[in-house]
């Protein structure tokens, strides 16, 4: 496929790009801005078009698919540009900032008949598709509770827009959004309501929270404790679910790279899982590349980018209302 980049990231940079060219696409514009940036951006990336204008960007038939990396605030109008095209849109996350913008989207994709993904690449991570096969086939019994740790140092490069800008930045959007996928992942299972509070002002400038503690309840039953942060530094983040008949132990499998390991005790005793790693961002393209040839959905569909923007603003909410119990709606 023939891919559109909409954003100069530090993402695309790093990770999408090689990524696209690993599952055996071409990248053959951006759109940025800023017309330096989309010129450098595709300067070191040896990327043949680049402009600001993305609906003349969007205007090339060669064009199958976009991915959106801008900041969260740009999402949505640029999905539905993309949408409306007709092309497949692979969006980062959050997809949107409101439940009716998501809904929207969906509603776009399809009108249109193109597929919709959200990039929640830890979907793709070889210790949680592990851990979610472990839970499924009984080997901790019920899931009773989960400790999900995803406490990290916000490099200094990010610290831009989310510290700074309100509407679109804060940990819940950016961290605790992959942790509510994560967990819809591993359990099958919905959250019904969720409570919050944060901590600010270390690094954020605007009163914007870098520091969550909450905790989710699931519609079967399991409770979630959940500790998001980008101020920690010499720590590592975890996973801990105890079931009726033992307990999983995942550390430091909550980062872009493929690593991690794993931990099962039950009465076999304890035992290291043996995980075989391999690059998150390129399976989630190639999942999404599948989805565009009817083969599969995507790793995150975008009914899944709803529902974790909807817990997500549930739990802002909370943050707001401090602590007060939100129900969320699932609808
Ligand atoms: P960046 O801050 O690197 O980029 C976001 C936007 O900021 C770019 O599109 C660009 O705008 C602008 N920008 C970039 N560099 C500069 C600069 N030096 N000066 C001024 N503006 C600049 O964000 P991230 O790559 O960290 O995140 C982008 C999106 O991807 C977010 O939605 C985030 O939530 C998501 N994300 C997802 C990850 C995942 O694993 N799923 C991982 C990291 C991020 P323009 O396009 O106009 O040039």
């Amino acid at each position: 496929m023939n891919w559109l980049l909409v954003g100069a990231s530090n993402v695309a940079h790093e990770w999408i790009v090689p990524a696209i060219r690993a599952i055996g696409d071409e990248v053959i514009s951006i759109v940025s801005g800023h017309l330096e940036r989309a010129q450098d951006f595709a300067h070191r990336h040896d990327i043949s078009n680049f402009s600001t204008d993305l609906n003349q960007a969007l205007s090339h038939e060669e064009i199958d698919a976009v991915y959106i990396s801008s900041t969260n605030s740009l999402h949505f109008e640029q999905a539905i540009a993309a949408l409306k095209a007709k092309k497949h849109v692979m969006c980062e996350k959050p997809m949107a900032l409101s439940i009716t913008d998501a809904k929207e989207m969906i509603f776009q994709a399809e009108v249109n008949q193109v597929v919709l993904g959200v990039n929640y690449h830890l979907r793709n991570s070889a210790v949680i598709k592990k851990m979610r096969e472990l839970i499924v086939s009984d080997a901790i019994g019920d899931v009773l509770t989960i400790r999900f740790c995803h406490a990290v140092s916000l490099p200094e490069k990010l610290q831009s827009w989310r510290i700074n800008t309100p509407a679109e930045g804060g940990v819940v959007l950016d961290i605790t959004v992959h942790d509510i996928d994560t967990l819809r992942f591993l359990l099958d299972d919905e959250p019904i309501s969720v409570s919050a509070m944060a901590q600010t002002g270390l690094i954020s400038p605007n009163n914007i929270p870098e520091t969550v503690m909450g905790t989710i309840a699931f519609a079967k039953g399991t409770l979630v404790s959940f500790y998001d942060s980008f101020t920690v530094q010499y720590f590592q983040t975890s996973i801990d679910v105890i079931g009726t008949k033992g307990t999983l132990l995942a550390r430091n499998t909550l980062t872009q790279h493929a690593v991690g390991e794993l931990q099962l005790n039950n009465i076999h005793g304890t035992q290291t899982i043996d995980i075989k790693n391999e690059n998150l961002y390129v399976s989630s393209l190639q999942k999404f590349k599948n989805a565009t040839q009817n083969r599969g959905q995507p790793a995150a569909t975008a009914y899944d980018g709803l529902r974790s923007l909807e817990v997500s603003l549930a739990i802002q909410q909370a943050i707001i209302n401090k602590t007060n119990v939100l129900a969320v709606t699932g609808e």
